[in-house]
């Protein structure tokens, strides 16, 4: 057997009960091959068996009370994969689904999709079971506090810096840093996606799915085609959906769907400014269903239980949650004549559904290099608090812009060179690793 497969079946023995996290330690590992082989040192130092290792995992205990003075408990997580290029960077998630396995999986990606990012940031993800929907405002403030009460003590500006993710927002990033504050009695850089007032840097909320929509302009251009007059299929209705859609919109896409977890909204006739506006405050506001848009808006058909990837599109964004693409779903998409595949959201395709697309010479930009705008405002975000400044909207938006250009200029260029032209999962994945691996290198046995 070779190396890679040999480490994979250790990761799978190892961790047993895990799927999400085999999943994308296979998705990395089954594209090592040729580096392993051009370069024996790293199988020499077991550089493999050192990176699929966690550097840290916490799981603890979160109990609060409920509006009714019921004592609930939930389980709070930190998974700390890997420092060697900069303090631990990744969101914080919370949704009923939550476990060891996911929070596993996404700090593992986060480590690859940081490296990318140009800046020195090391990959974390952190979250609880806990589900925030139907939740008053004063129950999220106590689970927050709780949580942070806890998580406090493995966080630092110079350590880890968590941020949000599903089900952290704005509102619980500003419950959980006012007891950070509260309990350090210190004024840093802890969190990012702060709110503009107390720290915040314009264009984090916006970061994710503008720089996703600028990675598909980037893998365009190299097509001498444009975003302008296609029609995008969006999945999800959060963070990422909603500007994802703004910057489609502003340059001339048709937006057609939204979706949650119940199901998707489709309007044929497109989404505007102004419809966009209704689902921000929908979904930001009064925290309602996708459902609502179909009602609100003649034309729109609401589709129970249904994803978007049966409808007609030339671009698809996925971006919601993991595994949201399956095989069956990436085949309609390739019959309905889809031609690009930029994932917001982590590893929403399924291996199977990756498969599809890059058989069928599909444009596929895979969440770590597509959705790595939101950190990089992050990392852009740790060094305005780090100096004590605030960067305007132009000057971070460009710096944005610029840093999704360098990931796919890197990632276009490690594919090439590794005899693989266009295959940006494979450009991303070396690349990444390459960073990692030699810092770990240059950093000793630790
Ligand atoms: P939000 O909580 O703002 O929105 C999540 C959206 O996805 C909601 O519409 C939600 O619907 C839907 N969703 C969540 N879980 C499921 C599910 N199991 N099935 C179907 N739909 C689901 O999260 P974000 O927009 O921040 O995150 C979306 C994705 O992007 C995630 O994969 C996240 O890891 C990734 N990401 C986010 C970044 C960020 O900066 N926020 C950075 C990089 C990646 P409902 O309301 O019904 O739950």
């Amino acid at each position: 057997m070779s190396y890679t497969k040999d480490v994979l079946e250790l990761v799978g023995k190892r961790n047993p009960a895990e799927p999400e996290f085999h999943q994308a330690v296979k998705e990395v590992l089954s594209t090592l091959k040729p580096v392993m082989d051009r370069h024996p040192e790293y199988m020499e130092a077991r550089i493999l068996e050192r990176l699929v290792e966690p550097e840290r995992a916490v799981i603890f205990r979160v109990p609060w009370m409920d509006d009714n003075g019921t004592p609930q408990v939930n389980r709070g997580f930190r998974v700390e994969f890997n420092s060697a290029i900069g303090p631990y960077k990744g969101g914080l998630r919370f949704h009923p689904n939550v476990s060891l396995s996911i929070m596993k999986f996404l700090a593992f990606e986060q480590v690859f999709k940081n490296a990318l990012t140009t800046l020195p940031l090391g990959g974390g993800k952190g979250g609880s079971d806990f589900d925030p929907k139907g939740k008053s405002d004063a129950e999220v403030m106590r689970f927050c506090q709780s949580f942070m009460t806890e998580l406090s003590r493995h966080i630092g500006p110079d350590t880890d810096v968590p941020a949000g993710d599903i089900g952290v927002g704005r509102r619980e990033i500003g419950f959980l840093f006012g007891q950070y504050k509260r309990l350090r009695n210190e004024f840093t850089g802890v969190l990012t996606g702060k709110g503009l007032d107390w720290g915040g840097s314009l264009i984090r909320p916006e970061a994710t799915g503008y720089g996703s929509v600028y990675f598909a302009q980037n893998v365009f251009q190299t097509r001498d085609q444009s975003l302008e007059g296609k029609v995008c299929t969006i999945s999800g209705s959060g963070n990422v959906a909603q500007y994802t859609a703004e910057k489609l919109i502003e340059l001339g896409a048709k937006c057609v769907s939204f979706s949650d977890s119940n199901g998707t909204a489709y309007d044929a006739a497109g989404i505007d400014e102004e419809k966009l506006a209704y689902v921000m405050e929908l979904k930001n506001v009064r925290r309602g269903r996708i459902r609502e848009y179909a009602e609100k808006f003649p034309g729109a058909e609401y589709r129970e239980g249904a994803r978007p990837w049966g409808i007609k599109c030339e671009c698809a964004f996925p971006s919601a949650t993991e595994n949201e693409i399956s095989a069956e779903d990436a085949r309609e998409l390739v019959k309905n004549g889809c031609v690009l595949v930029c994932e917001g959201a982590n590893m929403p395709s399924t291996p199977e559904a990756v498969e599809q697309f890059l058989a069928n010479g599909i444009l596929f930009a895979l969440g770590k290099a597509a959705n790595a705008g939101g950190v990089a405002v992050s990392g852009l975000e740790m060094a305005q608090n780090a100096q004590h400044v605030t960067w305007t909207r132009e000057e971070v938006d460009q710096r944005l812009r610029d840093i999704m250009k360098s990931i796919h200029a890197r990632a276009s260029e490690t594919a090439e060179e590794y005899g693989q032209p266009g295959n940006y999962v494979v450009g991303s994945n070396v690349a990444a690793f390459i960073k990692v691996a030699d810092a770990m290198m240059d950093q000793g046995l630790v």
